[in-house]
């Protein structure tokens, strides 16, 4: 049984404001968020309030790193800013975070968080969107979303089975790194926090990012690009571009652009050998078969010994997991600089597949082994937390159902108690 470590409604605290339409066009009008922007953007943003083009440039730096080198959400605070600059920006922005409806700490140190974002129209349902962190002795990896949703219909996948509500802007997609920061201490001099359970021995505590939360970055790829340079600048988030990790289910016309414009490194979830297996599991897979989705891999930019692909295999017992599945997937991957990650299947309510037999998988992992990969069996982490894709989230919204057949009025954007 999961517990709540620390639930908490984060209100952010936007005053109404009349916004640009005037008194009483708009009941609400939020203040405009700076994460996600560009340093160009911001230059521009304080052109726009007054700011004199030769400080631009100088402003921008001071700003960016207070947002992203210090997490400093208090314009105020800002100490090597002007004080009237200062407060003209903090009259119409703001460095909010997502919203924590949940805040989850399993046994073994995984955290995950449900977060609430800012509807784009006033008054519709605000999205649900979930961030795992995954601490171990020597490092902490941050999964991260890309989407609410997924437009993509895995059938083991449980994001699959959730539509698509829309993409996360850059900010929102940084907004997660924040905020994980903020609930673990990992700024410079923040002290660790109260509930320290199993958090690396390193200074930082997230040291690698990976795009394996609810969605498909290769189909919302200007804003993760634009959220993973402001991730891997050396004055902003400075998380370098080995240590972060992009997975897709295999659009293959994006892949090349990732490698090019992105330059981080590369997961492919390829979880099938034959196509007509990988059809039903991944149904992209009938736009992109597998050769096509090798062939990318093979021309992906910067591929080497040292930067290889990870291709994950999800174990699904009596589907895709004989010992004659794994020689071909070690001949199919022969010549491309690959790292394997068999996943055991998490299995999740009403899901079509179980997880494989542990002995089963371990020597389906014997055969990658010999082979010359050394195929570390992702351990299931969080488990208590039910911390796999699109979990936390359905529970929430099977209790908001629940509660609804019983009778109980919810406000709009109310969570269900997750027990
Ligand atoms: N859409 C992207 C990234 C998000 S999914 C993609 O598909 O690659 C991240 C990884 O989790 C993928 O490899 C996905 O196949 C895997 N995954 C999804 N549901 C799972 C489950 N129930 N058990 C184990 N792995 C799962
Ligand atoms: Fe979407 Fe990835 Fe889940 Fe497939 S596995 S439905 S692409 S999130």
């Amino acid at each position: 049984m999961s517990t709540i470590a620390d639930q908490t409604a984060v209100e952010e605290g936007l005053p109404a404001d009349a916004g640009p339409q005037g008194a009483g066009a708009t009941a609400f009008a939020p203040r405009r968020s700076l994460l996600g922007l560009s340093r160009a953007r911001l230059q521009e943003l304080l052109g726009e309030i007054g700011v004199p083009e030769r400080q631009r440039r100088m402003r921008a730096a001071q700003l960016w790193r207070w947002i992203y080198g210090r997490g400093q959400t208090d314009f105020a605070a800002m100490s090597n800013i002007a004080k009237e600059l200062r407060a003209v920006i903090a009259e119409r922005h703001a460095l909010a975070r997502p919203e924590i409806v949940t805040e989850q700490i399993s046994s073994d140190g995984t955290r995950k968080w449900l977060l609430r974002l800012t509807p784009f129209v006033a008054g519709e349902p605000a999205p649900e969107i979930e961030t795992v962190y995954i601490p171990e002795a020597d490092r902490g990896t941050l999964c991260i979303s890309s989407q609410v949703g997924c437009t993509l219909t895995c059938t083991f996948c449980h994001t699959g089975t959730q539509r698509l509500v829309r993409n996360l802007t850059a900010g929102e997609i940084v907004g997660q790194i924040l905020l994980a920061r903020d609930r673990i201490g990992d700024w410079p001099g923040a002290p660790a926090p109260g509930d320290g359970t199993g958090l690396p021995e390193a200074e930082r505590k997230i040291t690698n990012i990976v795009l394996m939360g609810m969605g498909e970055p290769l189909y919302n790829f200007d804003n993760v690009r634009e959220a993973m340079e402001i991730t891997s600048d050396g004055e902003g988030l400075s998380v370098s571009k080995r240590r972060i990790t992009l997975s897709t289910s295999g659009v293959v016309p994006m892949i090349g652009r990732a490698g090019r414009e992105m330059g981080v490194m590369l997961a492919i979830s390829l979880h099938a050998v034959r196509d007509d297996l990988r059809d039903v599991l991944v149904p992209i897979n009938r736009k992109y078969p597998i050769a096509a989705l090798l062939d990318a891999c093979r021309a992906y930019p910067g591929l080497s010994n040292a930067k290889r692909i990870t291709f994950e295999y999800v174990m699904l017992k009596g589907v895709n997991d004989s010992i004659a599945e794994a020689k071909e997937l070690v001949r199919l991957l022969a010549g491309i600089p690959a790292k394997i990650n068999l996943i055991p299947f998490n299995p999740w309510p009403g899901a079509p597949y179980e997880c494989s037999d542990w002995e089963r998988i371990e020597s389906f992992a014997e055969v990658v082994n010999r082979a010359g990969y050394a195929s570390p069996i992702r351990t299931p982490r969080g488990r208590d937390i039910m911390a796999a894709c699109g979990q936390l989230r359905s529970a929430s919204e099977k209790v908001k159902a629940s509660l609804r057949r019983a009778g109980v009025p919810l406000p709009a954007n109310a969570a269900g108690p997750i027990t």
